[in-house]
């Protein structure tokens, strides 16, 4: 376990526990914050594409763009996924 750096946050470097736990906190509220946008649009029968994100399985799942090439995207992982699940199961 590393010390904090003085004045610096987990951006500018510093990778002590608490400042990797307000990241991972931030990271988590983002998607939260993301996935209630994402209900709404659905809820009001949209399809929610996210603006000046990299579209693909990151998009999907981080900010839970549901644009045609996220969609697509999630759909590969998810069959390579169960592939792998499958060859596993099959070893
Ligand atoms: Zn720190
Ligand atoms: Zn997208």
């Amino acid at each position: 376990m590393s010390e904090h750096i003085r004045g610096a946050s987990y951006r500018q470097g510093c990778r002590c526990s608490s400042c990797v736990a307000r990241c991972r906190f931030d990271r988590w509220q983002q998607r939260q914050r993301n996935l209630a946008l994402t209900q709404d649009a659905a809820a009001r029968g949209e399809t929610r594409v996210v603006d000046g994100t990299n579209h693909g399985i990151a998009g999907y799942r981080n900010k839970h763009c549901r644009c045609e090439v996220c969609r697509a995207a999630n759909k590969a992982a998810c069959a390579a996924y169960r592939q792998r699940r499958k060859a596993m199961a099959d070893a």
